[in-house]
């Protein structure tokens, strides 16, 4: 048996396509401009390109974007007061911090200061609690993306079997609120989780995000069951370039599972898309216009 490969770069394209046709009819019809201010501090690499392709994607929905780029050695007052002005500006309704922050920084306190309306990333303690309470959310853009990836293989995670693999507030915890949304029966496995290969045997679903490359291995997956890589690893490759394999041993799993994300190509795509998705929820909700279709 190979596994059906899950594009998520065709379903993320699809799903900016539908944010693109929801903000041009808000536009149209209500002269609203979601506007998504991210706030980069310091030069780190891999961050400036997350931040570059935000913007980039964000103007081509059709979206206002803000960038705001600060020094590594930024005080911490600056950056609330810049956050502070953000919370007030009525053409931002989502605002997001590039982390990781530098550790000078608190990234708890500047995480808490962003207002909750406009907390694109779901990470402020408010919309993790109202998520956990099962109340409506802005919830993390990962997670959201591994359940449309999912959605896209099974019309109904009513009664299945998950495991998510990983308890970070940005990925594992807030996957796990979701697919209890999502009616799944749901394992929550972490670093002194016992016997892994165990808990995986009984899983419809496999979610794993945990950063350690391939170790989630093939004969872990049940026969048929689908599987979700988050997992984004550089190993060196033999041109000496880096090579990027998720927490998934892709080629063992191939042979098992029913479906499958690769990396790169599926998770990752997701992430920026859904946070498209959450900036025009969080503006129409600022608007008190109803829920968009995307
Ligand atoms: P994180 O904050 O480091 O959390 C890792 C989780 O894995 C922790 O809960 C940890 O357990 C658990 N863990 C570590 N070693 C383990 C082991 N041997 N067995 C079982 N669990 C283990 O990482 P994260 O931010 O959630 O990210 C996880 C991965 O996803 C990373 O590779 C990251 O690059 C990737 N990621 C990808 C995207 C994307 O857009 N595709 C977005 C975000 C993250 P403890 O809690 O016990 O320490």
């Amino acid at each position: 048996m190979t596994a059906r490969i899950i594009d998520g770069k065709t379903i993320a394209a699809e799903l900016r396509a539908r944010v693109s046709d929801e903000v041009a009819r808000v536009r149209r019809d209500h002269s609203l401009t979601p506007g998504l201010a991210v706030v980069l501090v310091g030069n780190d690499p891999a961050s400036e390109v997350y931040v570059r392709s935000k913007h980039k994607q964000t103007q081509a929905a059709g979206m206002a974007s803000f960038e705001h780029v600060l020094p590594a050695d930024v005080a911490q007052d600056e950056l609330l007061k810049l956050i502070g002005r953000l919370n007030r500006d009525p053409a931002v309704h989502g605002i997001l911090v590039q982390l990781p922050l530098p550790k000078s920084l608190d990234t708890e306190a500047i995480i808490g200061a962003i207002e909750p309306a406009k907390d694109v990333d779901g990470l402020h303690p408010s919309n993790a609690g109202r998520l956990a309470a099962g109340l409506p959310a802005l919830s993390p853009c990962t997670p959201l993306g591994c359940i449309i990836l999912t959605k896209s293989v099974h019309a109904s995670l009513q009664g299945l079997n998950a495991i998510v693999i990983g308890r970070s507030n940005l990925v594992g915890r807030p996957l796990l609120q979701l697919l209890l949304n999502e009616n799944a029966t749901v394992t929550i496995a972490h670093s002194r989780s016992r016997d892994l290969a165990q808990l995986c045997a009984g899983a419809d679903l496999v979610y794993a995000a945990v950063g350690k490359a391939e170790l989630v291995r093939g004969d872990w997956i049940k026969p048929g069951a689908t599987v979700i890589d988050v997992g984004i690893n550089r190993l060196p490759g033999e041109d000496g370039k880096a090579r990027l394999v998720g927490d998934v041993a892709f080629a063992e799993a191939l042979n098992v599972a029913g479906a499958i994300t690769p990396v790169p190509g599926g998770v990752g795509q997701m992430t920026v898309a859904c946070l498209l998705v959450n900036t025009l929820r969080a503006a129409c909700a600022i608007q008190g216009l109803p829920a968009p279709a995307a």
